[in-house]
């Protein structure tokens, strides 16, 4: 049996939840009400949810997975950056082999002074470029980031509002 408050696969019994038969695992049965079967229909099983129930617990289904998946979409984000002192961590990765920037240069086909730029901070390799250094010297450059920021927030000030129109009138 299927609860149809939350979809689990659960022993699950007929609950009223605000006037409407569902049946219910024992999780959910604590948002219901005892159901009792209405007298004068005896041996006759119901056919299934009516229509409308049905309509009920899609939409409060559906609505729940768009919860959940809004969640984990959120808390979910996360970027791969360039650290900070790339540079320094790259210089240093360098050293500790004994290279200097020109045998580096040529263990991995790049030109000294394009290395010596990276080196410096002054200029911010490409992802091929980062993934070629890490390779080479072992050393993660990059740093999972969270993404967070605000979604949908409110804007004081700005263009008004379909919403605001509506008010208006
Ligand atoms: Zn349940």
């Amino acid at each position: 049996m299927i609860c149809e408050m939350c979809g689990k696969e659960a022993p699950a019994r007929p609950m009223l939840v605000e006037g409407i038969k569902l049946n219910l695992c024992p999780d959910c049965a604590k948002f219901g009400d005892e159901y009792k079967t209405q007298g004068g229909q005896p041996g006759q099983p119901a056919p299934g949810a009516p229509p409308v129930s049905r309509t009920v617990i899609e939409a409060r289904l559906q609505k729940r997975e768009k919860r959940m998946q809004t969640r984990d979409v959120y808390s979910g984000s996360t970027t791969l950056e360039l650290v900070d002192d790339y540079g320094r961590a790259i210089r240093e990765a360098r050293e500790a082999k004994g290279m200097d920037l020109e045998e580096f240069g040529k263990s991995i086909l790049e030109k000294r002074g394009i290395l010596a730029k990276i080196e410096a901070n002054d200029l911010i390799p490409d992802d091929k470029m980062i993934a070629k250094l890490e390779k080479a010297l072992g050393i993660k450059l990059r740093e999972q980031v969270q993404t967070g920021g605000t979604i949908g927030g409110a804007r004081p000030g700005g263009p008004p509002t379909l919403a605001d129109f509506i008010k208006k009138k």
